[in-house]
This record gives C-alpha cells, sequence and structure tokens, in this order.
C-alpha cells in the first residue's frame, strides 16, 4: 500500500502537489475543467488539515521555453472559483526562481499558490536533479496528483521525489485500487476489450493481458489487422503492417492459454472516413476492397454483449468503432450500455474510450474512469510506473 495525504500531518507543513491540469483551451478559455474539479478533493483535504499548497502542471507542449498562450492564469481563476479563495499564480517564465521560493516560503495554512507551466522549462521533461531539486524546495513533502503522466519520468512527476518525501493524492489513491485490483486480483471471470486506433502501442499489451484474462475481446480499428493475419482482405481498413505477426503470434498464444479470444464476426464498412458516406454490414471475411471498417456490426455486438455478461471484472481501452461519428458510434454505445449495466467491476482506460462513455451519459454507471491514457495502458502491461514507484510505501 502506498501513503496517501492521509498519512501525513500537515499542521506547519508545505505541500508540493503535482496535478495533471492539461485542460483544453479555447482562445485562452477552458472548455473542459473535468481535470481541475477532479483534483479538488485532495487540495480540501489539504486545506482542511491545515497545509500549505504548491501546486505544479504541465499544460500543452511549450518545448521548453515560456509560451504566455500556455499560460496555466485561467487555471489558477478557475481553481479560486472553486476553492473559493484566491489561488494566485506565481509566474516566473523559469518556473522556480528567487520570488517564487520566497511566495513558497511565505505561504500559510491552507493558502495555495500555483506555479508557471512546468514544461516552460527543457529539464522538466528530460529529468533533470537540478530542476527537481528546485522544484522541491517549494515545500516539505511531496504529493502526487498527476496518474496521466506518471508513466513518465519527469523532474515534476519522479526526480523530485529524490529530495523530499512522496505520498499519493486521492486520485491517485483510487487509480491503484481499481488498476491494481483488475491487474492482480481480479474477480472472475476477467474479460478485456482493446479497441481504438492506436494498433503499434496496443497490440503488446494484449500479449501480457493473455496472462492475465478469460476473456479478451478486440473491436474498433485494432481489429483488422488480426483479420489480416487470418488471411481475411480488409479494404481500406486500419492496417498496422508491421503488426500482423505480432497478431499472428496472438492468435496462437491465446488458444495455448485456454483464453476466450473474441474478434468481430461482422462490420460496418463505409467507402470513406466520413459520417455521410453510404455503409453497409459485411461478415469479417468478405469487406470489399472499396470499403474501409468503420463499426463492429450487429451479430459482433450480440457475441460481445452476451459474452461480456458472464463476467466479473471488465477493463476496456479504445472504443470498438468510430464513435465520433453518429453511424459508426452504434457498436461503442451498445459495449457502454452492456457494461454499465453489468454486476461486475467496469474500469475504462483511455481518453477516447472515456470520451465516449461520458457522452452517452453512462459516466456514472462505471465502476472507475482512469484520467490516465498511457499511463493505465502501461498500468495493464504490469510495467511499473516511475511516478507511481515513488510513492513511499506505508
Ligand atoms: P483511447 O484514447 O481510448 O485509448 P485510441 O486513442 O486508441 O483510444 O483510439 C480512439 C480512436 O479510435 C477514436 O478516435 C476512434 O474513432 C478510432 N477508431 C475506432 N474504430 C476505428 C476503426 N474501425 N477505424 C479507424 N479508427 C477507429
Ligand atoms: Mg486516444
Amino acid at each position: 500500500m502506498k501513503k496517501t495525504v492521509k498519512d501525513v500531518n500537515w499542521a506547519g507543513k508545505t505541500a508540493v502537489m503535482r496535478c495533471d491540469f492539461n485542460v483544453p483551451l479555447k482562445d485562452g478559455k477552458i472548455t473542459d475543467d473535468t481535470r481541475i474539479r477532479a483534483a479538488l478533493p485532495t487540495i480540501n483535504y489539504l486545506i482542511d488539515d491545515g497545509a500549505a499548497i504548491v501546486i505544479m502542471s504541465h499544460l500543452g507542449r511549450p518545448k521548453g521555453k515560456a509560451v504566455p498562450e500556455m499560460s496555466l492564469a485561467p487555471v489558477a481563476k478557475r481553481l479560486s472559483e472553486y476553492l473559493g479563495k484566491e489561488v494566485k499564480l506565481v509566474a516566473s517564465d523559469v518556473v522556480v526562481d528567487d520570488t517564487v521560493k520566497a511566495a513558497a516560503k511565505a505561504l500559510k495554512g491552507g493558502e495555495v499558490m500555483l506555479i508557471e507551466n512546468v514544461r516552460y522549462r527543457a529539464e522538466e521533461e528530460k529529468n533533470d536533479p537540478e530542476f527537481a531539486r528546485e522544484l522541491s524546495e517549494l515545500g516539505d513533502i511531496f504529493v502526487q496528483e498527476a496518474f496521466g503522466t506518471s508513466h513518465r519520468a519527469h523532474a515534476s512527476t519522479t526526480g523530485i521525489a529524490d529530495y523530499i518525501p512522496a505520498v499519493s493524492g486521492f486520485l491517485i489513491e483510487k487509480e491503484l485500487k481499481f488498476l491494481g485490483e483488475a491487474v492482480n486480483d481480479p474477480e472472475r471471470p476477467f474479460a478485456a476489450i482493446m479497441g481504438g486506433a492506436k494498433v503499434k502501442d496496443k497490440i503488446s499489451v494484449i500479449t501480457s493481458l493473455l496472462n492475465k484474462v478469460d476473456i479478451l475481446i478486440i473491436g474498433g480499428g485494432m481489429a483488422y489487422t488480426f483479420f489480416k493475419a487470418q488471411g481475411y482482405s480488409i479494404g481500406k481498413s486500419l492496417l498496422d503492417e508491421e503488426g500482423i505477426g505480432l497478431a499472428s503470434d496472438i492468435l496462437k498464444l491465446a488458444e495455448e492459454k485456454g483464453v476466450k479470444f473474441l474478434l468481430p464476426v461482422d462490420v460496418v464498412a463505409s467507402y470513406d472516413f466520413a459520417n455521410d458516406s453510404p455503409y453497409d454490414v459485411y461478415p469479417v471475411d468478405s469487406i470489399p476492397d472499396d470499403r474501409m471498417g468503420m463499426d463492429i456490426g450487429p451479430a459482433t455486438i450480440k457475441l460481445f454483449s452476451d459474452t461480456l455478461k458472464t463476467a466479473k471484472t471488465v477493463v476496456w481501452n479504445g472504443p470498438v468503432g468510430v464513435f465520433e461519428m453518429e453511424n459508426f458510434a452504434v457498436g461503442t454505445k451498445a459495449v457502454a450500455e452492456c457494461l454499465a449495466e453489468l454486476d461486475a467491476t467496469t474500469v475504462i482506460g483511455g481518453g477516447d474510450s472515456a470520451a465516449a462513455v461520458t457522452q452517452f451519459g453512462l459516466a456514472d454507471k462505471m465502476t472507475h474512469i482512469s484520467t490516465g491514457g498511457g499511463a493505465s495502458l502501461e498500468f495493464l502491461e504490469g510495467k511499473e510506473l516511475p511516478g507511481i514507484a515513488i510513492i513511499e510505501d506505508k
């Protein structure tokens, strides 16, 4: 078990907290503040327990220099509104300087300040020890609350813990509970659904999942590389050419391991990657050359749903169709509805899968929606995430 903010007596101490406030901005305005709201329980806990709080985050990709459009100023403003107290952005083009250090030192219990986008410094992503030390000088204890970047060893996610003790916030605690239980101690049958478009990234995850799951379901853009490996023609569908060999290996391995491995049996295919492109349903062995697979078909929806109904734990990463287009959202919606009704632990990982579930209004019907796409995948693969490894054990 990892230490959390509850394992510290915060009176007289300053927390240096790493949040994921990489929020979407349009014309300087925040278009979705989910990530800010998600951090409020931990911040409020720290305030109530008497901590002074210095918050840091990245935003966008400023590539190691100060870019005013990627300033955290809009975040400071929104956070002030939610907390009902002023959160000052102590801005510096170099993120930490003497003024920033003095402001952190002067902070009293219950006060909150934000420092500028840590990626204004190239040293951040290089996990530069000197920059990590500068960040650590802003407080006494590091609070890790940015799951989405915890698979990267950066100065503000990992390096800082070489200088001060690290504990987790409540978001991280929840990620570790649900993802950890799914990976290490799932109630069985344990099913994983893998879909989406990042075939290259995900095909290796499937190999390690075969050692853990009872049922593995493949959908989305992912499926066509497997169809190709089975010798079917896939028309203009998404293909990871280099992944074909690995897909064959996976098919064999699944059989050896006795994992129930389900691919779509029919697909909805259109001429072009567009919602208004005419479409039809085809069995997977007869996709015409001028078509591309956009969604799973009705027989597949039934097959997947019937199988998922037997599961007690389900991990879902990647939509099973191009859900952003109404005509091709049917399969993804059906899978989301199926999971919503299950009497099982349901964990959603991946940015687009989470967006899909939210779009269908089913987010609160899932056990856990992970805030980290890449991080949740690496976790499922069984890798140790550097930003998690540094959190002290109880
Ligand atoms: P996540 O963010 O959940 O990890 P990915 O980023 O891997 O998922 O993939 C999400 C994208 O996959 C979505 O934009 C969706 O439109 C796309 N997608 C799903 N099915 C297909 C398909 N058959 N062909 C092409 N793209 C697909
Ligand atoms: Mg994605």
